[in-house]
């Protein structure tokens, strides 16, 4: 049984619906799905689709680079009434820091403050905090260690970082999150990371409809092609294939607090 920890469902590049993605996911042995929101408007509909799907859990949250519409603090108070509306709402993201150069930019002293609104948010209603990170290492990093001790729980989605960055992580007792791109052949260092990282340290993703394994790349990427990143770990890790893919879910059930 596969868990894919981090997907978005209602992506407008598909032209399914949710639910057909995910029972195209079922038949592929993935019978767990977090929908990740990011935006506002995102969030409503990630709480929808949990309400709709039993397989699927969700978060809320606002993107590095998506437009609020309005003040942090208000935003912050909506997604709060979200959450306590839909207890399958698990997690508070995705948010973080994105320093890629393609993107609209949101200054990075506001991307700070909108991040540091997700961590608070995330301590307060004790949900998982799902961080992006792109090109954000240190400045990841540094505001995360202000909060340890305090019972955050977290992941760090898309990891795509080396070994040594990876270390820094798991010391704040967050866990790594591996997609389709550790099947890319460039990316040993990534690898590495596999590896090395704890067993009960690891969750897969695909973050769908983007990043596909290799052998996919150029189309959509869905939620059914985790059974490709599960089997790379379990080929990287030298481990069966089953036990990867049990970790997958027990992991991610334990970080997300679901019992099945
Ligand atoms: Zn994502």
């Amino acid at each position: 049984m596969l868990t894919d920890s981090h997907c978005h469902l209602k992506d407008s590049s598909y032209g399914k619906s949710p639910k057909e993605i995910v029972e195209d996911g079922k038949k592929q042995d993935v019978s767990l799905f977090i929908n990740i929101a990011t935006s506002l408007n995102d969030s409503y509909v990630s709480s929808d689709i949990c309400g709709e799907i039993s397989e699927v859990f969700g978060t809320v949250g606002i993107y590095p680079h998506s437009d609020l519409g309005q003040d942090i603090s208000s935003v912050s108070s909506l997604l709060e009434k979200i959450i306590d509306c839909n207890r399958k709402i698990v997690g508070i993201g995705e948010c973080g820091i994105d320093l890629s150069d393609n993107k609209p930019a949101r200054e990075l002293k506001e991307q700070k403050e909108l991040f540091v609104s997700h961590i608070e948010l995330s301590l307060k209603k004790d949900k998982v905090l799902v961080i992006h990170n792109r090109n954000a290492d240190e400045v990841v990093l540094d505001i995360l260690s202000g909060y340890v001790g305090r019972g955050l729980r977290a992941v760090a989605h898309c990891f795509s970082s080396d070994w040594e960055i990876a270390k820094k992580f798991l010391d704040l007792g967050i866990y790594i999150s591996f997609s389709g791109m550790i099947t890319y052949p460039s990316r040993h260092g990534l690898r590495e990371v596999v590896k090395n990282v704890p067993d009960d340290m690891f969750l897969i993703e695909t973050d769908s409809p983007w990043l596909p394994p290799q052998g996919h790349r150029g189309e959509l990427n869905y939620p059914k092609y985790v059974k490709i990143v599960a089997e790379k770990v379990s080929q990287v890790k030298e481990k069966p294939y089953l036990t990867v893919a049990s970790l997958s879910t027990e992991n991610a059930c334990r970080l997300f607090k679901i019992n099945l």
